[in-house]
């Protein structure tokens, strides 16, 4: 097996020959994201809590005054999960719980399998108490249908290549409409799962409370230190998931933007953010927002890094802000020849939250066939690599020089009225926590 670490060696040197250096940090970002992505992160766990104070202690060393600022969230644990087909004498298949979801009591629960799709209607039966089978996650009204129906919910994996999705749906998903213990079966089985008539599923998870910490260090502006430009990651995995490419890339990223910028003297001040909670529903940066909601009058600009460090791959961006935001962005990436992607619209990570207080952003990511694993036990520093945070890095930094350096914003600071609809579609319908 040759490893990442043995790679980077082995072939330095044609890395020193074909590709020049863009990014002085781009080192340093991959050795954070590794250091970071040895463990999982959960909200409100230790793997999360050893993380938080390597990424202080990076921070201060660089010069910053760090600040952790606490909130509460509810977090879930899964005590235990099987799946036995029992129509025909399959046996049984191998799944992960869905955290919120529920619970089906020590003996779990019986019934008729169904073939349900994405949880389209036509293919509901109309009668009760049955289990179904579905080829992705249901929206929330679909969910809020399925709980008054199902006893359960067997999910397929989008591919043949993603092992077992480690995820969760929102909390105020089974506090508002009910019970639907539902798991992740892998894509292989859910093709076989299509001919079992009958299946029994057990689901047994907890939910508690924690006290979960954001990180925020800042860089005062020299000219306009009112005026904020804020550079945020999350460093939170999913539960059982060392999440190097989701997301110790983009903490570490912003780790490494922090650092290329400690001794600049920028107009505009820069504040960096890592958030927690993200995977649960954006909490950390829901809790931010509300706690900061008047300063937030002031802030120019959020770069959120979320999906980085995937080998070989591209710079994407997604836009959530105005038609002149877009061009500013467009314009830096061709000024520099980083061939970018740009689109416009809500993203679902934490500059969503931002958003819906009125402030744009701009998400920075790496698109990458590493993403394809993303919420998997695969997703691991294997797939890390220095050479992936080079474009993504040199354009991150130019754009906070450019804008941060401006006499003038070179942008509108508003979102337009398109992607301000699907903001609001965002929150009411995919993650659907406000209604
Ligand atoms: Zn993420």
């Amino acid at each position: 097996m040759c490893t990442n670490k043995a790679y980077v060696q082995a072939f330095s040197h044609v890395r020193g020959l074909h590709m020049q250096k863009l990014f002085q940090e781009a080192q340093h970002a991959y050795d954070v994201a590794v250091q970071l992505a040895s463990e999982p992160r959960f909200t409100g766990s230790e793997g999360e809590a050893k993380a938080r104070e390597f990424i202080v202690r990076e921070l201060k060393n660089l010069g910053y005054d760090v600040k952790l600022e606490p909130f509460k969230v509810k977090v879930y644990q899964v005590k235990h999960v099987s799946l036995e087909v029992l129509e025909p004498r399959i046996g049984s298949v191998e799944c992960t719980g869905v955290g919120f979801s529920g619970e089906t009591g020590e003996d779990g629960v019986e019934g008729d399998l169904f073939y349900i799709e994405g949880g389209d209607p036509i293919l509901e039966p109309s009668s009760r108490n049955w289990i179904g089978l579905a080829s992705t996650r249901p929206d929330k009204d679909a969910w809020r249908r399925l709980v008054k129906k199902a006893l359960g919910l067997l999910i397929a994996e989008s591919s043949p290549h993603r092992e077992l999705s480690r995820v969760e749906v929102p909390v105020e998903w089974r506090e508002r409409f009910g019970n639907l213990p539902a798991v992740y079966v892998r894509y292989n089985d859910a093709v076989k799962l299509l001919d079992a008539k009958r299946v029994r599923l057990t689901l047994l998870q907890d939910y508690r409370e924690v006290e979960a910490f954001n990180i925020v260090a800042e860089k005062k502006g020299v000219k306009y230190p009112d005026e904020i430009i804020y550079v945020t990651a999350h460093l939170d995995s999913v539960y059982g998931v060392k999440g190097a490419v989701d997301n110790a890339g983009g903490s570490a990223l912003t780790v490494a933007i922090a650092k290329a910028l400690a001794s600049s003297n920028l107009k505009r001040s820069i504040r960096f953010v890592l958030f927690s909670g993200e995977e649960l529903g954006l909490r950390g940066s829901l809790a931010y927002v509300e706690a900061h909601k008047d300063e937030l009058k002031n802030a120019v600009l959020v770069l959120n890094l979320d999906v980085h460090g995937g080998a070989v791959g591209s710079t994407r961006v997604v836009v959530t802000g105005s038609k002149s935001l877009r061009h500013s962005v467009e314009f830096i990436s061709k000024k520099l020849g980083v061939k970018t992607e740009v689109s416009e619209d809500v993203m679902s990570s934490d500059s969503a939250s931002f958003a819906r207080l009125g402030v744009p952003s701009v998400n920075i990511f790496r698109s990458s066939g590493a993403n394809v694993v993303m919420h998997t036990e695969q997703d691991s520093p294997e797939l890390l690599h220095p050479m992936s945070f080079e474009l993504p890095g040199l354009l991150t930094l130019k754009l906070i020089d450019e804008i941060a350096d401006a006499e003038e914003v070179p942008f509108e600071r508003e979102i337009s009225d398109d992607v301000k609809k699907k903001v609001e579609e965002y929150f009411k319908k995919r993650l659907g926590i406000f209604e």
